[in-house]
């Protein structure tokens, strides 16, 4: 039996989805498996960082061995295929009732500021099925980059409704994508949260049309329907702002991701404060007024 450390490098912001299937792994093995404590030491030590932002680990590991591994070190680490298809550990973040995972992995879109189809593919593929890291537990957080794009989107799709599971699309729907057939579909899930993007402010005529329809589709409100606003990477103060009120307008929640956040102008922080705090975006309508209250 060999001592396995694990190390999330990232912190317990968010859980760790490799971590949680090495753990189950090895734990198959008969191997002991725990979060590093500094001062024991490990046969084997595993250090996973999803952020390129996130700092190393400063503090000495003693290990026979140390495997760092996630997009924060680089873009080329994979799981092993058993390892990556193994049902995850959730019991290690103390998870009792939610289920992350992806059904698909790559996408099409290959946008300059994301690495999604640099580090798995421009093609969206199914990589799962649902059972494989989902087993009845009433929340499923779904990870995947670009689902609908996937040629086998109804079954997945179908898999996600027959759990009657609450459904947490975490990464964003593709709104250029949406039409009759999958909308329908995406109707018949017992929805927590959808997400969806608009980064580029040139892509307003391709994706507001697709949104105002979908509201009328389905008539589900903000609280369901969230969209990602990227700012810091190439727009303006002004169309950030534009995008907020558009989005808020139509009845979807808009939710501000800074690009390169270390450099970000101090506005452009302020805002996502005002617009990512929900408690204060419903009760102050305008940046202005924000701005002068802060
Ligand atoms: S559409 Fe989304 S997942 Fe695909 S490359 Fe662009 S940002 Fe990344």
């Amino acid at each position: 039996m060999s001592k396995i450390g694990i190390l999330d490098v990232d912190g317990f912001n968010y859980p760790n989805l490799a971590l949680m299937k090495l753990a189950a792994w090895h734990k198959l093995q008969g191997d002991a498996v725990e979060w590093v404590i500094p001062l024991c030491t490990y046969d084997r030590v595993y250090m996973s960082k999803v952020f390129t932002f996130t700092q190393d680990f400063s503090t000495c590991v003693q290990s026979k061995e140390v495997i760092k591994g996630g997009t924060g070190y680089d873009l080329k680490n994979k799981l092993p295929s058993e390892i990556e298809k193994i049902y995850p550990d959730y019991s290690i973040y103390n998870l009792k009732n939610k289920a992350f995972g992806f059904l698909t992995r790559g996408c099409p879109r290959n946008c300059a500021f994301c690495i999604v189809s640099q580090k798995e593919g421009k093609q969206s593929i199914q990589v799962s099925d649902l059972g494989q890291f989902w087993s009845g537990e009433k929340e499923i957080k779904l990870l995947d980059p670009n689902l609908l794009a996937c040629k086998d989107y109804k079954k997945l799709l179908q898999q996600l409704i027959d759990s009657k599971a609450w459904i947490d699309i975490t990464q964003g729907l593709d709104a250029r994508l949406l039409n009759e057939d999958n909308t329908y579909l995406i109707r018949q899930l017992k929805i927590k949260m959808l997400h969806f993007a608009w980064d580029n402010v040139s892509d307003e005529k391709a994706i507001i049309p697709k949104l105002l329809k979908f509201k009328k589709d389905t008539q589900f409100d903000f609280r369901k329907m969230r969209v990602y606003v990227l700012v810091n990477f190439n727009s303006s103060h002004e169309e950030d702002l534009y995008r907020i009120y558009k989005l808020k307008d139509m009845g979807y929640d808009p939710y501000l991701m800074i690009y390169d956040k270390k450099v970000a102008p101090v506005i452009t922080k302020k805002m996502a404060r005002w617009v990512n705090n929900k408690f204060i975006f419903r009760s102050c309508e305008k940046f202005e007024d924000y701005k002068i209250v802060r």
